[in-house]
């Protein structure tokens, strides 16, 4: 019983630990991404349970209607709202300057908040990226925002901002995963200190009957869930995985106690296709 309660409490110590953000703001390495969470009861369950376990990181949007299901299980929990991490994301027919102030400002209404911890662009729309960067920047200065960042940037998105912008992005969120392992684009952000975050960190559950990794997990004593969100772990990204069932957001958080060799990271990296499961951004199409 005391080693349960202790494995118990380790799990929620490594839930909590931080990485650091290049304006020095502290990020969970795990969150949990509530894409697809629509039904309101089963998302309010999902998140409620979640901090309850010891996750402190949500990962929303104004796209995924549940900002208000995020904001009320939140205050639900009792914990303190400086103990907690929110991200949410200015959506690609709110872009522009004015238009992502108006949808920044939607968006607290949801939460019912003062401000959220990390704001990020979601997609970069051509032509007006760098517009809504500049309410970002608005935002970030006004303090209605801890830090500030993108998703679906590539290189040339990033250098482009660069050369345009005062602040740099703390983080780029993007599809990555063990088939799409963005090489030249997460060492390109290790360059800049512009941090990692994976999203679709489990390839939404494609390939977890992946042979080597089905393997890998009975050598580890673990599921190839497990063993997949590891690998992100020891590259040293920020994971958010998506899970509506109480066994899997547990079951996602306890990675803290086995450790991949490194020639298993590296036949994991091998499973590399350039496959991408979500759009191209550089030709994403939806509005
Ligand atoms: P994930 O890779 O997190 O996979 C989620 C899927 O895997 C769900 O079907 C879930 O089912 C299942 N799952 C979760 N854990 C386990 C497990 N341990 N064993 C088996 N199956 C499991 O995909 P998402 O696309 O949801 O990505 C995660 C988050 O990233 C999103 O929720 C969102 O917050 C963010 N995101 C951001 C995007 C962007 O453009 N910035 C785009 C897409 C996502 P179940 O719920 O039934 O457990």
């Amino acid at each position: 019983m005391k080693k349960m309660k202790e494995r118990v409490i380790s799990v929620v110590q490594h839930l909590q630990s931080e990485k650091t953000l290049h304006n020095g703001v502290k990020m969970p390495y795990i969150g949990l991404g509530v894409y697809l969470m629509k039904e309101k009861e089963e998302a309010a369950e999902a998140i409620t349970y979640a901090l309850q376990y010891g996750y402190r990181s949500i990962d929303t949007a104004k796209i995924y209607q549940n900002e208000d299901v995020v904001g009320e299980a939140v205050r639900d929990s009792g914990i303190p709202r400086e103990e907690l991490f929110i991200t949410t994301k200015v959506w690609n027919t709110d872009q522009g300057y004015d238009n992502t102030l108006k949808a920044f400002e939607e968006s607290l209404n949801q939460l019912q908040m003062d401000y959220v911890d990390l704001y990020l662009i979601h997609w970069a729309v051509k032509d007006q990226y760098l517009d809504t960067w500049r309410a970002l920047e608005r935002l970030y200065d006004e303090k209605l925002v801890r830090a500030i960042g993108v998703c679906n940037f590539q290189i040339h998105h990033l250098e482009d901002l660069a050369a345009h912008s005062n602040e740099k992005p703390v983080i780029n969120q993007i599809e990555l995963h063990p088939r799409l392992t963005q090489e030249p684009l997460r060492e390109y952000c290790q360059g800049q200190e512009i941090a990692v975050e994976a999203w679709s960190p489990l390839a939404r559950a494609r390939l977890l009957e992946e042979p080597s990794l089905v393997a890998l997990g009975e050598k580890y004593g673990k599921s190839s869930a497990q063993i997949i969100l590891r690998w992100h772990l020891q590259n040293g990204n920020i994971i958010i995985p998506k899970s509506v069932n109480k066994n899997r957001i547990r079951e996602n958080a306890e990675i803290f106690d086995f450790e991949l060799s490194m020639k298993d990271m590296s036949d994991i990296n091998g499973l590399n296709m350039d496959e991408r499961y979500g759009p191209h951004p550089d030709h994403f199409q939806f509005d």
